[in-house]
């Protein structure tokens, strides 16, 4: 009698477990904010119940030894395929800024439990890998003040380092010593090349694109609009316009035309994160600032996260616009050459160097246009073609560069599979096309809503 009423109590405790998971994953995560344990655990927990869709990896640890985990979602995270661009989004870069940390791990979730139903997911999660970093300081998060909007408890790490201060910036004539999670995000961002990213922040409302500095004047609060300055006011419209309502520009008490800034407009940074990825790391990133409080109480959780999604996924999706393309070597080996790595990219009156990856790879983006596209290597002969950015799809452009000791095959570097790979994610980009030269036009509007509505539902 008492071994069956202890099988039966194990039947019935085993039948609760199970329960409880299966309640647990219809519920989905948690609006609370997940502490250094709980948050590993669920980005371990996404990690083996997607595993041919998810990625988790360490960069490094921060002072205290604590690791820096990222979560990389896409088809092809994997096994990468040449010409699937890497975006990332980066988060709790201030200790005491939580609000992006918890929006990334909802972010996850999002993705994954809807690439099988919805096709604007899919399309996207196809077609771009996603690295998702929650925490950059986990040091200052783990001294912060839970409830606190203001103050800087927690902003810096360990050291007492600002990390948005501390990146490589000619401009800075004091630079602080690198820290740990610096040199970890470093290394990452020269070892995976990221076409487009953000890093997250609070205590304001508003989208800040490059340069955080005016050259030669580094202490003014003056526009230092950088030479992609069209395309990042669209990427950062794109955010605000997703957003329910950082477009209208008034909050915190702040004015900002559109919810968007330059961002030595606003206020100069030096060693901030998004000049270093722009200007060495051949990369578009912008600093995006989510919520007036920077560590509100977790019952805001639901609303801010209802307020950022579209925009948080919108915002990625404009990777697909522009032209981008594999720049190869002669080579006497291979007729039809070979992947180089390093050679200059540049768009003619923009004057700002991109270099190709390992594979060859190179993206620029670009509002819909016509522009000269220039490519250059020390043993090659340089090479310019015009190029046709559409007003949707991202155009592709393949360049054979000669070898310079061989100048009669010079005239053999055309492009290559010019437009292969349109189709491939003319779909993703049917959605986040408007046109950039007036983005407050009635089509980017619908566009916007159409997005909108498909992710929805
Ligand atoms: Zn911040």
């Amino acid at each position: 009698m008492f071994q069956l009423t202890m099988r039966l109590s194990a039947v019935c405790l085993l039948y609760w477990l199970q329960l409880s998971l299966l309640m647990s994953a219809l519920r989905g995560l948690d609006f609370k904010y997940h502490g250094e344990e709980e948050m590993v655990n669920y980005l371990r927990l996404l990690n083996k119940k997607y595993p041919n869709m998810t990625k988790l990896y360490s960069i490094g640890k921060s002072v205290q030894g604590r690791e820096l985990w990222v979560l990389a979602i896409g088809k092809h995270v994997a096994s990468p395929v040449p010409l699937i661009p890497n975006v990332r989004y980066i988060g709790n870069i201030h200790g005491n800024e939580v609000v992006g940390r918890e929006l990334l791990l909802h972010l996850a979730e999002h993705y994954l439990t809807m690439y099988s139903t919805n096709s604007t997911i899919q399309t996207f999660l196809d077609s771009t890998n996603i690295h998702l970093l929650p925490c950059m300081n986990p040091d200052g998060f783990h001294i912060s003040k839970p409830n606190y909007c203001d103050g800087i408890q927690g902003r810096n790490n360990s050291n007492n380092f600002d990390l948005n201060r501390n990146f490589p910036d000619s401009n800075n004539p004091r630079p602080p010593p690198i820290q740990p999670e610096t040199a970890a995000v470093i290394r990452w961002v020269h070892s995976t090349h990221f076409v487009l990213s953000a890093n997250l922040h609070g205590g304001a409302m508003v989208v800040n694109y490059p340069l955080d500095v005016f050259p030669g004047d580094i202490y003014s609060t003056r526009s230092s609009p950088s030479p992609d300055d069209d395309v990042f006011v669209h990427l950062s419209l794109v955010f605000s316009r997703s957003h329910a309502n950082m477009y209208k520009g008034n909050h915190c008490d702040d004015h900002f035309v559109n919810g968007i800034t330059n961002g030595a407009e606003w206020y100069p940074v030096l060693g901030g994160m998004q000049d270093f990825v722009y200007k060495v790391a051949s990369g578009y990133e912008v600093l995006i600032e989510i919520s007036c409080c920077k560590y509100p109480r977790p019952s805001e959780l639901p609303k801010l996260w209802i307020y950022n999604k579209d925009a948080l996924i919108n915002f990625m999706m404009t990777v697909h616009i522009g032209v981008k393309g594999i720049i190869y070597g002669e080579s006497v080996q291979n007729s039809s050459g070979v992947p180089l790595k390093g050679a200059t990219v540049s768009i003619k009156g923009r004057d700002i160097p991109f270099y190709t990856t390992s594979r060859g790879e190179y993206y620029k983006l670009l509002l819909p246009g016509n522009y000269v596209l220039m490519v250059s290597h020390p043993l090659y002969e340089s090479y310019s073609t015009f190029v046709k950015v559409q007003s949707y799809g991202v155009t592709r452009k393949d360049i054979l560069l000669s070898l310079k000791s061989n100048r009669s095959e010079h005239t053999s570097s055309t492009p290559r599979r010019q437009g292969a790979a349109n189709s491939t994610i003319s779909t993703v980009n049917t959605f986040d096309t408007a046109n950039s030269s007036s983005p407050a036009s009635p089509l980017f509007h619908v566009l916007t809503f159409t997005l909108v509505v498909v992710l929805l539902f």
